[in-house]
């Protein structure tokens, strides 16, 4: 069975080929032929901007994922705006320079990362979500990942994300755990 997701994001793809390999064929957005659909993530919750990110789609299965960072210290910024957080789509390093200097000071550093997946599978249509509790380095440590990973500690560990293998990321990962609820809808 093919299972359509709606990013072309490599480390994305990476991380969901890993989990769901040999029980499903994963195609990015492209591969799909839906290279030309750009939705845009304007959406208040990350549960809207995943909806955004399937409707346009079809296939057997079709899955949009959007992910936030909650800071405490920083009332829940960046939040829903992670992706566009210093005013540029997709700039990273520029997201996590305003990161760290938001956080300049601040004694509390917890964190979390939440993923919301959208699902839709013929006529159904549904979410599932994973969270993973950390919190947030004084600088940026590791090159593996994207995004934030260098800036991010997962609790229980003493090294970011962009420290971490790959499956070793999937294992506790926001992302992670919601791909894996996703798979155990798939068996019911
Ligand atoms: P989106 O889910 O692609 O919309 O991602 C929103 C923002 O969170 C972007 O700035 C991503 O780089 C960042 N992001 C998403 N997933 C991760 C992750 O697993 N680790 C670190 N940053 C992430």
């Amino acid at each position: 069975m093919n299972i359509i997701l709606s990013t072309d994001n490599a480390h994305k793809l990476k991380e969901i080929r890993e989990l769901v390999d040999g029980k499903f064929r994963v195609l990015t957005k492209t591969e799909a032929g839906y290279g030309d659909i750009h939705p845009v993530e304007d959406g208040d919750t990350l549960q809207a901007n995943a909806m955004k990110k399937i409707e346009s789609l079809e296939g057997e299965i079709v899955i949009g994922d959007d992910t936030g960072l909650f800071v405490s210290a920083l009332q829940g910024r960046p939040g829903v705006y992670s992706a566009r957080y210093a005013g540029e789509e997709g700039n990273d390093e520029k997201n996590r320079e305003k990161l760290l200097r938001e956080m300049e000071g601040k004694i509390d550093r917890s964190a979390y990362f939440k993923t919301v997946i959208a699902v839709k599978r013929g006529d159904e249509i549904y979410t599932v979500e994973g969270i993973c509790p950390g919190h947030i380095t004084e600088s940026p440590r590791g090159e593996g990942g994207f995004g934030y990973d260098p800036l991010f500690i997962p609790e229980g560990y003493d090294k970011t994300f962009a420290e971490m293998a790959d499956a070793e990321k999937n294992a506790v990962s926001h992302r992670g755990r919601a791909l894996r609820a996703f798979v155990e809808t798939l068996k019911s």
